[in-house]
């Protein structure tokens, strides 16, 4: 069997078109024009790359973009007093708070000072903890994760009842995509680095997202016949006949993967597009929700 290959970039791309035009017509309408606010602190060139193209993106969708650096020194209160000002400011409707910080600042609090109602990256304790409850809706859904989500409900027709493996129980990928996927009824196992037997484990999934950063381990026969497989991961591998001297990898030995499984998204093209089109998504939905 030869997967069908989940084309996260063509599905972001029609999700962005969608959301530009709600932002045109909202414009139109006479209601604000959505912003978005990006926080960087520190120089890390990865977070730098992140955030630029999180503002393109912004832009191209229509909405405002604020950039904020700040250097990698600067303290707790300098950083809490900028996310104050922002949580204060009418044109910002969404704040996010590139991670990693820079060791030496508390992350939890800094993210605990986003104002709930703008907290378009779903990583402030209140979001998580209300999507962590049964009955309890959070404001917002971080971005990677409901990208996720949206891609496997693209390509299958129920998660109901689905055995579902999620490799990875980081706060900003795995451990939510293991809850959104409990509120979506699948049945869930979450493996991380003191698992025993993962093939095993793995070997009974019928959903099977990899979330480790672990250039291609999860092999071919690791994935159930007829599994979606959605491989978050990306690695950078030396590739001396590349320009840059590296290539991009998921998590996933993509070529053994897509033999068997009956789904699967490719790195890159995959989840990194979606990650994007659900950060505008929740900028969009924040604005709506301020009612102005
Ligand atoms: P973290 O390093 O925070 O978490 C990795 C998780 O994988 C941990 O839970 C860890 O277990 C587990 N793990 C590590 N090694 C193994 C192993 N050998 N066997 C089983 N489990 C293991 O990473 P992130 O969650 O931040 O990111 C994961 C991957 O996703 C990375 O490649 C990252 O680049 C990518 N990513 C992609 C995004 C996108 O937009 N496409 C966005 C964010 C991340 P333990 O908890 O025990 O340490």
């Amino acid at each position: 069997m030869s997967a069908n290959i989940i084309d996260g970039k063509a599905i972001a791309a029609q999700l962005r078109k969608e959301i530009a035009a709600q932002v045109t017509a909202r414009v139109k309408a006479g209601l604000s024009q959505p912003g978005l606010a990006a926080v960087l602190v520190g120089e890390d060139p990865a977070s730098q790359v992140y955030v630029r193209s999180k503002q393109r993106a912004c832009e191209e969708a229509g909405m405002q973009s604020f950039g904020f650096t700040l250097p990698a020194d600067t303290s707790q209160g300098k950083l809490e007093g900028l996310l104050k000002e922002l949580n204060e400011d009418t044109r910002v409707h969404g704040i996010l708070v590139q991670l990693p910080l820079p060791k030496g600042l508390d992350e939890e609090s800094a993210l605990n000072s986003v104002a709930l109602e703008k907290d378009v990256d779903g990583f402030h304790p209140v979001n998580i903890g209300r999507l962590a409850q049964k009955g309890r809706e959070p404001l917002f859904v971080p971005c990677t994760p409901a990208g996720v989500i949206h891609l496997l409900k693209a390509s299958t027709n129920t998660l109901e009842g689905k055995n579902a493996v999620v490799l990875g129980r980081s706060n900003i990928v795995g451990m939510p995509v293991a809850l959104l996927l409990v509120r979506e009824n699948a049945t869930v196992t979450i493996c991380h680095s003191r698992t025993r037997d993962l093939p095993v484990v793995t070997a009974g999934a019928d959903i099977l997202v990899a979330a480790i950063g672990r250039p291609e381990m999860v092999r071919g026969d690791w994935v159930k016949p007829g599994a979606v497989v959605i491989d978050v991961g990306v690695n950078r591998v030396e590739d001396a006949s590349r320009e840059k001297g590296y290539r991009l990898t998921g998590d996933v030995a993509y070529g053994e993967a897509r033999e068997v499984a009956s789904a699967i998204t490719p790195v890159p093209g995959g989840v990194g597009p979606m990650t994007i089109a659900m950060l505008l998504r929740n900028t969009l939905s924040a604005a709506e929700r301020s009612g102005a």
